[in-house]
């Protein structure tokens, strides 16, 4: 069935009807929110798009195959997730603008799980499973806060508002990113140049970075060997950032102490792979944020209307740099 909300003219009175495509159930929340709080703006649901010569805009995880070939106007891909690197940049053409999902929903789970994440490793709590698990009473001095260096790598929405929620516990935290930043209570480091010197100081390694060609395998004997011994590591960027054998390895000889892991290449992880098992490795299935479409829908609208504006798009991303 085709689903149209409202009018087929908005803004200055193109016609310029945006299609979501994704799984069924979720586009009909989508459809419903965007009947309640933009009737004006033409929505479809994949594939029942109508006449694909209207459509300028897209809302998906990923485009569907062959989209410019089905999709010839399509000006604006609006990617539902916060990372981009599903999109297949190289192949789409270059007027294309991509523009990812920067919303609350998405930014406030990843800072609660980064928090969970860092306290559940500060606290010990691999030992201390472990210890219940054999039937142990082992009681351990903890240690505090203001003597566990947190670093985020990748200051960016996610990387920023997880040490937004870390600052309060009292940890000295530093983050890394491409270019420099200053935040307040935060050592910054930036580039090639910083990045010795930031993971030497890191006992509590974040990875939120995006995953490009540049950070691609990132988490590597290389990046471990910089740690100091029995750092722990938690990577809620991408499961591409790791080199899983390098983790195994360094978990093994103790120079990683524990680690988080939300994100894995492949995910699922097929059945019998090391991770599942492992006593130092915590694994979630790639849970740590989803975009809500009660929020997020929210966030496209905006973005339409800055379209239909010329005004700035949030979130817009720069393809040469793949974020
Ligand atoms: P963002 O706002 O684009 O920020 C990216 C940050 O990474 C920026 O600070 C950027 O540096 C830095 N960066 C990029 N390339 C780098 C490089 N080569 N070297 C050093 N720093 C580099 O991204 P975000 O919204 O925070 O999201 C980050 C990632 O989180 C997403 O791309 C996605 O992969 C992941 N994520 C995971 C989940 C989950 O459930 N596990 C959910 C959502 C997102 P500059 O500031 O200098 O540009």
């Amino acid at each position: 069935m085709d689903v149209v909300a409202g009018a087929a003219c908005w803004g200055k009175g193109e016609s310029m009807t945006l299609v979501y495509h994704g799984e069924a159930e979720r586009g009909e929340i989508w459809r419903r929110i965007f009947a309640d709080q933009a009737a004006n703006i033409p929505f479809r649901l994949w594939p029942n798009i109508g006449d694909p010569a209207v459509v300028q805009y897209l809302a998906a995880w990923a485009p569907p195959a062959d989209v410019i070939a089905a999709l010839p106007n399509l000006e604006v891909l609006f990617c539902v997730g916060a990372g981009v690197d599903q999109m297949p940049l190289d192949s789409l053409p270059s007027h294309l603008r991509i523009v990812r999902m920067i919303e609350p929903g998405i930014v406030n789970a990843m800072a609660d799980y980064v928090s969970m994440a860092v306290l559940c490793l500060h606290r010990d709590m691999p030992f201390l499973i472990a210890e219940q698990r054999a039937g142990r009473w082992t009681p351990r001095v903890p240690q505090l806060a203001s003597e566990r260096r947190v670093g985020v790598m990748g200051l960016g929405e996610l990387g920023r508002a997880a040490l937004d929620a870390l600052a309060p516990h009292g940890f000295p935290l530093s983050g890394w990113s491409r270019t420099t930043h200053a935040i307040d209570g935060v050592q910054c480091f930036g580039g090639e140049a910083g990045f010795e010197p930031f993971l030497r100081q890191c006992d509590i390694l974040v990875c939120l970075l995006p995953l490009t060609d540049a950070t691609r395998g990132i988490l590597s004997q290389r990046t471990f060997v910089l740690l100091p011994k029995g750092a722990m590591l938690v990577n809620a960027g991408r499961g591409g950032h790791l080199v899983a054998a390098d983790l195994l390895a360094a978990l093994d000889s103790g120079h990683i102490g524990a680690t988080i892991i939300d994100v894995t290449e492949p995910e699922p992880l097929p059945q019998g792979h090391p991770f599942y098992t492992h006593p130092a490795i915590f694994l979630t299935p790639h849970i740590a944020s989803e975009t809500r479409p009660e929020s997020a829908a929210a966030v496209l609208i905006d973005n339409l209307r800055r379209l239909a504006a010329g005004r700035e798009l949030i979130g817009e991303v720069d393809r040469a740099r793949g974020y």
